[in-house]
């Protein structure tokens, strides 16, 4: 296990309702201190929701959630000292340079201890201008910005809406090294996502809401164990479908002449039809990941075989 067994969120059937509209229902979460929490699931699930209800943006409409073990409603303002919020939309005071924000932030949060120093620090990482006006910044040079806002003042608890929304590959890789440096120091993330190859690259664990409800908690070892990947091969000729299809951990085989498609599943599998595939000529090779739904079906499909 990568965390300690304190709990940082806890949330007793947490409910909100916008008008009729049942947003979240009666999610319970746990998270533990010193773990990387991914919530998963697709646009419009209840992720946004579910956060601002845990920073007091908005209300339960029934059920409650604690943060450090206290209420988020009567005690946010001591919540949010000690949380990083990044929102999934960012509003920023763009006749400001960057600095002037952060020396701005910093007077407002009281936060003397080396916050410019950290926000220079986070700026030199994801290699973001803090001298620049904030005016017309794109979505990923906002999205750095944010990060920067929510992690300067070293919270215990960093709560992140879509972080890797807007940033390209590399900065996305950047973001998870300061993910995991956070985690050594113990601090603790909560992060939403629809995107499970990135949740499967940085959390211990995954929570999955679909329709405002919560839907499984599983670790992300257990879920891609199950996993497997879609696999297209084009060969420069033809070639027997028949041979990968009595590989173990292929199935679902499409054969259309010199392009074969399949599921490959299962320990050392991909192995295996890689070894096969190399015995003839490769002019191709597509990998993709399961969708959430598919991930989900095998997980629980096999669960109850
Ligand atoms: P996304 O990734 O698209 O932000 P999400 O999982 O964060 O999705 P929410 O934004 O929490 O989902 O939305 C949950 C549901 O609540 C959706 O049906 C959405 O349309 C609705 N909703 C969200 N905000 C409001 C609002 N201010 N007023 C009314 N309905 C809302």
């Amino acid at each position: 296990m990568a965390h300690g067994q304190n709990v940082v969120i806890q949330t007793h059937n947490l409910t909100h309702r916008y008008g009729k509209l049942t947003a979240i229902q009666d999610v319970n979460l746990t998270v533990y201190e010193g773990e990387i929490f991914g919530f998963l699931g697709p646009n419009g699930a209840g992720k946004t929701t579910t956060i601002r209800t845990l920073l007091d943006f908005i209300r339960p409409s029934e059920g409650s959630a604690t943060l450090f073990g206290l209420d988020s409603v009567r005690d946010s303002v001591a919540i949010r000292a000690r949380a990083g919020y990044l929102p999934s939309e960012l509003a920023l005071l763009d006749n400001w340079t960057g600095i002037q924000y952060i020396r701005w932030l910093e007077d407002v949060r009281g936060a003397t201890n080396g916050y410019v120093t950290e926000a220079e620090r986070l700026a030199g990482r994801l290699d973001f201008d803090l001298g620049r006006s904030l005016k017309g910044l794109s979505t990923g040079m906002k999205r750095k910005m944010g990060l920067i806002v929510a992690l300067a003042h070293k919270p215990e608890l960093l709560i992140l809406d879509e972080p890797s929304t807007g940033l390209d590959p590399l900065m996305q890789q950047v973001l998870h090294e300061v993910m995991r440096e956070t985690r050594a120091e113990g601090r603790t993330i909560f992060l939403s996502s629809h995107n499970l190859p990135e949740v499967e690259a940085i959390c211990d664990r995954v929570g999955i809401i679909r329709d405002g409800r919560l839907e499984a908690v599983e670790t992300v070892a257990d879920l891609t164990r199950v996993s497997f990947r879609w696999l297209t091969l084009d060969f420069e000729d033809e070639v027997p479908a028949e041979r990968f299809r009595a590989l173990p951990g292929v199935a679902e085989i499409e054969s259309d002449g010199a392009r074969l498609h399949m599921r490959v599943g299962g320990e050392a599998s991909m192995d295996a039809v890689i070894k096969l595939a190399a015995q003839y000529t490769v002019a191709d090779i597509n990998v993709e990941h399961p969708t959430l739904e598919e991930i989900f079906l095998a997980y629980y499909g096999k669960k109850e075989a």
